[in-house]
């Protein structure tokens, strides 16, 4: 029914960060479904791996919930009003901050941005980049979702909250602002009287002068003419020019082809699941803390409900963000590890024991592996190698990308290592892993973006 249409309308992406701001942590699940293959997309085009992706994707997420929480207001000052740019933001900024001990967690064209100085092509179109700054936020986004990120309707229509119906005139009018706007950006810059007249009454701002006096003016004014020459390609140059003024590196041409191909994930990522049992456990903490400070005052900076459990909230998904981080990543990754006898590769299907699905694959030694399955390997002997890195062979049998992690001597410890997996034949993949001595239970684990079982597992190693 068209009347209840309106009331029926996902909440968009403001209402959810006003949502998160009061402390319901469940409603960036919606936002994570709803970024997660651009935000992602970004990530793969800034990592070296799909498993860096997944980490840089995880903290940027993770990033914005903490500041959100914590009731500070930076998100709104760079990117104000786009969760997407806000995201792909903490992206590169997290990637920029591997440089110096993780270069090789980076791609190469990222790297290579970061040795050109990693500069922002400010000398590009400057105007375009200030005149969509001038715009509100609705047609800024109107005009990045569906010209830059060419996004589909529904989904532009659930990041802004307007109805489908009006997102195509909704274009139009934020084309129009965008070409007022750069109008007399550029015009104030030509300086000249008759140049602003002409200038504005081609868009609709007569200022006394007659029709054929206007153009006269525009047929022999260079000025003029490159403008309106601007504005006439105005949509190839949001597409081009208004990605690296905003982001400082944008991967171009193949961004949009990977997103195509990126799903959003069916379950929640384990940032989330932790913050969402971290938020519970903040909660009935914080409100403790409330009912006694009713007898005192509360300190300057600290006015907003929110901050307190905030705070405490942002230290555990710290936590919750370094636990996805693959080991064997710091300075500590050197030594002796070597899985016995003589490093050779303990196959699938030796396991000592299985929860969950394991399925048989086409290898005999191999198996398939879902986000429920946990291996047990026993007696697994770490000492007598100088090297700290491990392999495994596999692959990832549906579209999407998928982890294998190894856990010594308990299925919930930290992994020790963690394999991506991506479509395609099988393959080996080599990590750094810590400093390893002993003998231990090794637990192998995948975590899938489905339900299905997604990881065909042959053998994993230290070298
Ligand atoms: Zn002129």
């Amino acid at each position: 029914m068209i009347s209840t249409a309106h009331r029926e309308l996902p909440p968009s992406d403001g209402q959810l960060v006003r949502v998160i701001r009061g402390g319901t942590v469940t409603a960036v699940r919606q936002l994570y479904q709803r970024h997660y293959p651009a935000v992602h997309t970004y990530a793969l085009h800034c990592g070296a791996t799909p498993i860096d992706a997944y980490e840089l994707t995880s903290r940027a997420f993770t990033q914005l919930l903490q500041t959100l929480l914590s009731g500070e207001l930076i998100p709104e000052r760079r990117h104000p009003g786009s969760v997407r740019r806000q995201l792909q933001d903490l992206v590169r900024r997290t990637a920029v901050s591997w440089a110096g001990a993780r270069p090789a967690s980076l791609s190469q064209p990222f790297l290579e941005w970061l040795a050109r100085g990693g500069r922002w092509p400010f000398q590009d179109d400057g105007h375009l980049s200030f005149a969509f700054a001038l715009l509100p936020a609705t047609p800024q986004n109107l005009l990045w979702h569906l010209l830059v990120e060419q996004d589909a309707v529904a989904d532009v229509a659930r990041i802004t909250g307007l109805p489908r119906a009006e997102i195509p005139p909704g274009l139009d009018r934020a084309k129009a602002q965008l070409r007022r706007a750069r109008i007399s950006l550029r015009a104030d810059r030509l300086g000249l009287t008759q140049c602003r007249i002409a200038l504005r009454a081609v868009h609709g701002e007569p200022d006394g002068r007659s029709d054929a006096d206007v153009m006269r003016h525009l047929r022999e004014c260079a000025g003029c003419h490159s403008v309106l020459d601007d504005l006439d390609h105005l949509e190839t140059r949001v597409q081009r020019t208004l990605p690296p003024r905003l982001l400082g590196w944008w991967p171009g041409h193949g961004y949009g082809q990977l997103k195509a191909r990126i799903n959003p994930p069916v379950s929640d990522p384990p940032f989330l699941v932790q913050a969402v049992e971290a938020t519970r456990a903040g909660q009935s903490g914080s409100r403790s803390a409330r009912r006694r400070d009713h007898t005192k005052p509360l300190p300057p900076g600290r006015h907003r409900r929110i901050t307190r459990s905030g705070i405490a909230l942002s230290r555990l998904l710290s936590r919750a963000v370094a636990a996805t981080r693959p080991s064997g990543s710091g300075a500590t990754a050197r030594g002796a590890t070597r899985l016995r006898p003589g490093g050779a590769p303990i196959t699938a299907g030796s396991y000592d024991e299985a929860q969950g699905p394991v399925l048989p694959a086409e290898r005999s030694e191999a198996r398939i592996l879902s986000s429920s399955t946990v291996l047990r390997f026993d007696g697994v002997d770490f000492s007598g190698s100088r090297d700290a890195s491990a392999r495994a062979r596999l692959r990832a049998t549906t579209g999407d990308l998928a982890v294998l992690e190894l856990r010594l001597d308990s299925p919930r410890a930290e992994p020790c290592a963690r394999f991506g997996a991506s479509n395609g034949p099988v393959c080996e993949v080599v990590t750094r892993i810590p400093v390893i001595t002993g003998v231990h239970q090794v637990f192998v684990t995948v975590l899938c973006l489905t339900e299905k079982p997604c990881v065909e597992f042959h053998w994993f190693a230290t070298t």
